[in-house]
């Protein structure tokens, strides 16, 4: 469900995350666990424009961000004011990367596209690649959108996302802080944030896209309400402390905010009790897995085939070919006399009358190069 606003967006926003759906209160057994929780991650980069097939040096950066947001060891914690330090959580939540998927795909901006209902990025059948575990591994889909956000994280316990589509998805500028990541989102804070949402955060300002009346709340006790996104703090400026909303100071240096990716700094204990809880009870596959890396699997990209369009053929034998070249069409009968030879190479459909066959079973071999392609015609008039 997304929430229609009044007012207009930013040109480039971080998130486009769903609201998150009703869930259970956090369990106080497991928030008081302190046991380090290694949760594996899967990046499946889905390019179309060769620059959105990032590295695996980027892809590695991203890790590393991840690893000091969520343990309280990142750049910037100096500047969380005093009032706020108590708060600061190492969430105790570190990431291990077990595999690298990489798909070229024909979609522009294929992260927000769907076709009936599933989400393209997420399908390898669809332009994109399948999820791999998704009970066991948070994937992440590394490639580009049809609109301006950088990002988009699902929610535990969503009814309307299948397991299959699950995870996180970040555009290439927007991942890691080297390669092609571009400020200022190139600190590696999208994933930190939609990474959050995955495990159960929302927004500090609760519903919506901003919250200017103060009516909706995060369901987290220690950050303070607040009534605004902080997302048109991408220039130069960060947000300067104390910025009061809804009463009191607000946490705008809170990873689930929206400002630059160095204007932020934080996740506090209320937030690490709530994404705790929501691995035990909602993503409960996650304590069950494993870093041992996945075989990576490199998508070859799929050939594309010549089509035999009517099959049996009645009136005229028609293919369609993937590209304008020049095809040999030999067609053999069963005994593997060759009855009929041609050259086709307009692009356009090759079509040729079954007059003179005799119905029956025939082979027809399409070689384009050094490229062979085998299809079984029946001709039944
Ligand atoms: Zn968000």
């Amino acid at each position: 469900m997304l929430t229609v606003l009044s007012y207009s967006l930013p040109a480039q926003y971080r998130c486009a995350s769903r609201q998150a759906p009703a869930s259970p209160p956090p369990s106080s057994a497991v928030a008081g666990r302190q046991n380090l929780i290694t949760i594996p991650l899967v990046v499946h980069i889905v390019w179309h424009s060769p620059e959105e097939n990032i590295s695996d040096a980027q892809v590695q950066s991203q890790v590393e961000v991840l690893n000091e947001d969520f343990r309280a060891l990142n750049n910037g914690l100096s500047s969380v004011p005093g009032v706020f330090a108590d708060e600061v959580a190492d969430m105790e939540i570190e990431f291990c990367l077990v595999a690298i998927t990489r798909t070229q795909t024909t979609f522009t901006g294929i992260a927000n596209l769907y076709s009936g209902g599933m989400r393209r990025v997420c399908h390898t059948g669809l332009g994109g690649h399948d999820a791999l575990a998704p009970e066991h591994y948070l994937n992440a889909w590394v490639s580009a959108r049809n609109d301006s956000a950088c990002g988009e994280g699902t929610f535990p316990g969503d009814p309307d996302v299948p397991a299959g589509e699950q995870g996180i998805f970040i555009r290439p500028d927007c991942f890691g802080t080297t390669g092609t990541a571009a400020p200022p989102f190139n600190l590696g804070r999208t994933a930190t944030h939609e990474a959050g949402h995955y495990l159960n955060l929302k927004h500090p300002w609760g519903e919506g896209l901003e919250d200017p009346l103060c009516q909706t709340d995060d369901m987290v006790e220690d950050t303070p309400e607040q009534a605004y996104s902080y997302s048109e703090y991408t220039g130069q400026d960060c947000p300067a402390h104390p910025f009061f909303s809804c009463g009191s100071a607000d946490m705008f240096m809170n990873f689930m905010n929206l400002p630059a990716d160095r204007c932020m700094a934080m996740f506090t204990q209320g937030q690490k009790a709530r994404a705790r809880a929501a691995i035990a009870t909602l993503r409960p596959g996650l304590l069950q897995a494993s870093c041992v890396p996945v075989a990576q699997r490199e998508r070859e990209p799929k050939e594309e085939q010549p089509v035999l369009l009517t099959n049996p053929a009645r009136t005229e034998i028609s293919l369609l070919f993937p590209e304008k070249d020049r095809y040999e069409i030999a067609i053999f009968d069963t005994a593997g006399r060759l009855v009929f030879i041609s050259h086709h190479a307009s692009g356009a459909p090759f079509r040729t009358s079954t007059d003179s066959f005799i119905n029956g079973i025939y082979y027809i071999k399409i070689r384009n190069g050094r490229k062979i392609h085998i299809k079984k015609l029946i001709i039944a008039r």
